[in-house]
């Protein structure tokens, strides 16, 4: 089998919606316009790193979607995220803080570590470059609101990127977050990983998946701040029998596990 971050996250937070998705093939519709529009920007800075004119890269990409009927968030429109997009790769530019010397090698490298059991772990890791001169493991993250940066070292327990080092091996790892809000922002943090953190997700991923190999898959439900996963989580309807929310929430792909691995490029 192959496995990814998304999915070993998704087992963690609660194994009831990992079978739902994974083994009976239960996806979210994609409706969300903030998980699109994060990918046409992603694309619209590999152009920038390519030399090529990022805004219209993002134009082009967004404009696929000009159409698509989104569940916007509040306050929100195709026209307003696409000025937000322009505007912070604009800022992005003029900071000129990261670096990537060979762009065609060094962006969304595919990762493939060999498990036991003949599994397999896949990552996609969105660059290798330098970050205010300095090598990193930069993950791009497009989002409304910023990212807790204190106190001092918090960035360092981040699992994905904990998960990142541990595929790779890499210990300077960075977040650039690019926050879009009235006034655009960007956050450049920067952690280091250490060898017993890596070792403890090795740790973690084992037990994880001797879990789903036993075909473990209790509910860990909550409807409670701050545990109230069930609230946001796509496969409430499916865990209730409610078909109405079924219909609007999801849809049923055959021979899911194949294609698992597909849900790392979005993230
Ligand atoms: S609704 Fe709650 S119990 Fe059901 S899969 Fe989602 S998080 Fe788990």
């Amino acid at each position: 089998m192959m496995f990814s971050y998304t999915q070993i996250s998704n087992y963690l937070r609660c194994p009831r919606s990992y079978r739902h998705r994974y083994l009976d093939g239960w996806r979210e519709k994609e409706t969300r316009a903030t998980m699109i529009f994060g990918r046409c920007f992603e694309k619209a800075l590999e152009a920038y790193f390519r030399g090529e004119d990022c805004s219209v890269v993002l134009y082009r990409e967004w404009g696929a979607f000009r159409e698509t009927p989104f569940d916007f968030k509040k306050g929100e429109t195709w026209d307003r995220m696409l000025h937000q997009g322009v505007l912070l790769l604009e800022r992005f530019a003029q900071d000129n803080r990261i670096q990537i010397p060979r762009p065609n090698e060094s962006l969304q490298i595919k990762l493939v570590r060999e498990l036991p059991n003949a599994n397999q772990f896949i990552a996609y890791i969105d660059a290798f470059g330098k970050l205010d001169a300095s090598p990193y493991l930069i993950d791009w993250k497009t989002t409304t609101s910023r990212y807790a940066d204190a106190p001092d070292g918090l960035l360092s327990l981040d699992p994905q990127l904990i998960c990142y080092s541990w595929v790779t091996g890499v210990s300077e790892v960075a977040l650039v977050v690019f926050v879009r809000k009235h006034q655009p922002e960007i956050q450049y943090l920067k952690t280091s990983i250490t060898e017993e953190q890596r070792q403890e997700f090795g740790r973690l991923l084992g037990v994880t998946i001797d879990q789903i190999e036993a075909a473990h898959f209790p509910s860990h439900s909550g409807i409670r701040f701050p545990q109230n996963g069930c609230v946001s989580c796509p496969h409430l309807g499916l865990c209730l029998g409610d078909q109405k929310l079924i219909d609007s929430n999801l849809i049923r792909t055959a021979g899911a596990n194949d294609l698992a691995w597909l849900d790392e490029l979005v993230d």
